[in-house]
């Protein structure tokens, strides 16, 4: 693998045969994050494909030309012509050995899948999740010196991440951009000296032999395992839901009501906390419309009572989101109606869903921890699940109040106990 500049282009990638180009930046976390990855298929693939590297913000005017807008991208060339789509962003090995495999003959394939050497590490503490809960832990297991890896398919931060202003978390007098926050703390854990493994394909969890295979080849062994993976907010599959998940439609109304002062907002969900944080949302917006599948709402008689005398608060009853849009500064849901099968747009400042979430235990093997009835792991005081040496983190844990300090709390506790215990 070597690093060239836009001079050498045409010599190195145009007039040669398979390259893959990687366009990085410096001060970018998933331009790090990519780099070990990179490196690895470089020694992989290398004697069948070209690897090289490109400083992005060195050679704007080629990155340009290419429509290289973002770091990391990962460029795929035979024969001087662009091959198979680009990646960019949290990028994975299987994300890249997929393009790869593409541009080789089977019995290539073959021969380097030959090669591909299976790994074995040994850590104290394996964290699965590098959200808050996660973050923390491997904060205080770092600074007690105690060998510990983070896991995560995605790049850190979790929930954190993808929030648009955090003003409630402890510290900063202002709000803070959630993914500053993400990045602040993900500095500071890496700092501690514990190893990262981020947007990594985890190929299976054994929480009874504690061990985590990742990307296919790499296992890993813990004496003990933190679980921070998090839940996934109930989606209603409409297209639009997506793309504008943070920036118009929010799942959190502690995290995000205060930004709809005088505002006009529509409420997803008919259920307890649809309810609840419709009438927590009323003490900012000025209107609240809520969308609910049935002709009753499904949540507590007493939160039922309190909407109804809430003023602020109308309910269309029978209506589904069929797609969601952003026009200028608002949102536009667009409803069907179930009786009648007609559809209508409901303008508001911002959408707010409170369908549920689930818990992330699917993807933690065969032999699962305790859980509630909501799917929710059980834990003691000491952030300790059922299963010896298996400890619960954040918002997976059954608990009441699901918020990044909460998160950080049940990171520091689990983290101290462990200290305590190895
Ligand atoms: C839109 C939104 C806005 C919010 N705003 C605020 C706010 O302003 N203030 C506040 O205090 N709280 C806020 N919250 C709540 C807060 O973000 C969460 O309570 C907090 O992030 C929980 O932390 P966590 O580490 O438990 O989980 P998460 O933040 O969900 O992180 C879980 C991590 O686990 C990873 N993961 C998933 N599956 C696996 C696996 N199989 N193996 C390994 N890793 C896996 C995920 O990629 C993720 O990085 C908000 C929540 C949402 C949804």
């Amino acid at each position: 693998m070597k690093e060239i500049n836009a001079a050498d282009f045409e010599k190195e990638v145009l007039n040669e045969g398979k390259v893959v180009v990687d366009f990085y930046s410096t001060e970018c976390p998933p331009c790090e994050a990519l780099a070990p990855k990179f490196e690895a298929m470089a020694e992989l693939y290398g004697e069948k494909v070209k690897f090289l590297k490109i400083f992005r913000q060195g050679n704007r005017e080629l990155a340009t030309s290419l429509g290289v807008s973002s770091s990391p991208i990962l460029l795929f060339f035979d024969k001087g012509k662009q091959v198979q789509s680009s990646i960019s962003g949290g990028i994975k090995k299987s994300e890249i050995m997929e393009r790869l495999d593409a541009m080789l003959s089977t019995d290539e394939v073959n021969e380097i899948k030959g090669k591909q050497k299976s790994t074995v590490s040994e850590y104290d503490v394996a964290i699965l999740g590098g959200g808050p809960a996660g973050l923390t832990a491997g904060i205080y297991l770092g600074q007690a010196k105690i060998r510990t890896v983070l896991i995560d398919p995605a790049l850190p931060g979790g929930y954190m991440g993808i929030t648009h202003q955090v003003s409630n978390y402890p510290g900063f007098e202002q709000p803070q951009p959630g993914f500053m926050l993400a990045h602040y703390m993900s500095e500071q854990a890496k700092h501690t000296g514990i190893d990262f493994k981020v947007a990594v394909d985890i190929t299976s969890v054994d929480l009874v032999k504690k061990e985590i295979v990742i990307d296919g080849f790499e296992t890993i062994k813990a004496k003990k395992i933190i679980i921070g993976t998090g839940t996934t907010p109930n989606t209603m599959n409409a297209p639009g839901e997506k793309e504008y998940k943070g920036k118009g439609i929010s799942y959190c109304a502690t995290c995000d009501a205060k930004y709809f002062v005088d505002k006009d907002v529509t409420v997803i969900g008919g259920g307890n906390s649809a309810v609840e944080e419709a009438l927590f949302i009323t003490k900012f917006a000025r209107k609240v419309t809520m969308i609910h599948q049935f002709d009753k709402l499904t949540a507590n008689q007493t939160a039922i009572e309190h909407l109804k005398a809430n003023e602020k608060i109308d309910v269309m009853y029978e209506h589904e989101p069929r797609r969601f849009e952003k026009r200028g500064e608002t949102m536009v849901a667009t409803l069907e109606d179930l009786k009648t099968k007609e559809t209508k747009e409901l303008v508001s400042d911002g959408v707010f869903v409170f369908i549920g979430f689930k818990a992330n235990v699917s993807v933690l093997g065969s032999v699962l921890p305790e859980t509630d009835n909501w799917g929710y792991i059980k834990t003691n005081e000491d952030m300790q699940t059922n299963l010896p040496d298996i400890y619960a983190v954040g918002d997976i844990v059954s608990k009441k109040y699901r918020q990044i300090t909460t998160a950080v709390a049940d990171g520091t506790i689990a983290a101290i106990t462990i200290s305590k215990e190895l």
